[in-house]
């Protein structure tokens, strides 16, 4: 049985503005998680790319890694993505994260392999620095995961396994260069093409 992919409630009180954001405004939302974590979120066994099957460009968009970012836009705006509105749900960005060398990994550098994808919501085409939102995937049951948010956790441990979708608020890294870092990352993806 796969994983449910879940946004947890915000911890602020009023939420953030971004937790859950508005349908109406415009955002870039970047998600970036491991990818041992986001493959448990499909039942057909497909996998995020990898070494194995690495991504050929930060454009070139990787069938599984859209599909995951369609998860996620699914628990952001409580709605599918709607096909016929071209501006609704706009892939920008995607990166691959890996770290270590099979064989030779370090017990935590092992699991580091993962996967970033930046997706744009009714953002103008002209428009290079939008407001952005950034997400961490998080393992409830994974004690490491404690010191990077401010939710309990614990909450979140249930079967069959809960796989958390954290905005930026609710983590205890502030994320102050967010903006700046996902709009370069886009404004380069977008030059180099
Ligand atoms: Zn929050």
């Amino acid at each position: 049985m796969p994983s449910r992919l879940v946004i947890p409630p915000c911890e602020h009180n009023p939420a953030h503005p971004n937790h859950l954001p508005s349908d109406e405004k415009p955002l870039r939302i970047q998600m970036l998680g491991i990818n041992s974590l986001i493959d448990q979120l499909f039942e057909d066994g497909i996998h995020m790319p990898s070494q194995d099957r690495p991504i050929v460009s930060p454009v070139d968009f990787d069938e599984v890694g859209i599909r995951f970012a369609k998860l996620a836009f699914k628990q952001l705006y409580r709605r599918d993505v709607d096909p016929n509105n071209t501006s609704d749900f706009v892939p920008r960005y995607q990166y691959h994260i890996y770290q270590g060398k099979h064989g030779e990994c370090q017990p935590w550098e092992h699991t580091i392999e993962g996967y970033g994808i930046t997706f744009d919501h009714y953002v103008p085409e002209d428009d290079d620095d939008p407001e952005t939102l950034m997400m961490n995937v998080c393992d409830p049951s994974d004690s490491q995961s404690a010191s990077y948010y401010s939710l309990d956790l614990g909450l979140y441990k249930t079967n069959p396994a809960t796989v958390l979708l954290v905005p930026r608020c609710c983590q205890v890294r502030k994320g102050t260069t967010d903006r700046k870092g996902i709009n370069d990352q886009v404004r380069e993806a977008k030059k180099a093409n």
